[in-house]
């Protein structure tokens, strides 16, 4: 369809004549020229729409995504979160720590939350909604949940049992909403290495 297609182009950078084609995603006109809004590669649909695809991957939580986020607090109702990264085809981390609510309704558990997420457990949960702030997440889904744990009562990282926690240094054990992928070396030192350096 065109020259421009595939290319590479920066924000402000002219595409070409207006005659390429309707201005689609991330793209402007400006007398009679297109012009692209991103960094990103030129694309066109069969409609001879020109989009421009963004090569940098959004920093923000997105609907749909998979967070790591952190438990800030916990009521019988509600967990409050920290999200600092969402786990796409690669980890992504986010511009600025963004805070994050999961309801008991969407938890996946039944009964009071403060049985299942303690305060500092790490959690996989899936965003179901971002368009009002705080973002609401959920961890209804088999896969996600604590990721990891650490005991209240010496420090220790807490191991998997089914679905309880154990700690092997006091014996302290408590039930939780645990992920298949519980990992508490891996997945505290992923969720600290990026906490502390963001905003
Ligand atoms: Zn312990």
């Amino acid at each position: 369809m065109m020259s421009a297609k595939g290319r590479v182009v920066t924000p402000g950078e002219e595409i070409g004549s207006v005659k390429l084609g309707i201005p689609g995603l991330n793209v402007s006109v400006s007398r009679r020229k297109l012009y692209s809004c991103v960094w990103g590669v030129v694309r066109a649909s069969e409609d001879r729409q020109v989009d421009v695809i963004t090569l940098r991957e959004p920093r923000y939580p997105l609907k749909g995504d998979i967070v790591l986020c952190r438990v800030a607090n916990v009521t019988e109702n509600l967990a409050e979160t920290q999200c600092v990264c969402a786990l796409r085809t690669s980890l992504v981390q986010f511009n600025r720590v963004f805070r994050a609510l999961l309801p008991r309704t969407q938890s996946g558990v039944v009964g009071d939350l403060r049985a299942y997420f303690r305060v500092g457990d790490v959690l996989i949960a899936r965003v179901i909604s971002m368009e009002i702030a705080p973002l609401t997440i959920s961890t209804r889904e088999d896969e996600l949940g604590v990721v990891a744990s650490r005991c209240h009562s010496c420090g220790s990282f807490m191991q998997r049992e089914d679905l309880a926690l154990v700690c092997r240094e006091c014996g302290v054990k408590r039930k939780s909403k645990v992920s298949p992928h519980y990992d508490p070396q891996r997945f505290y030192s992923i969720y600290m290495s990026l906490y502390e350096v963001l905003p």
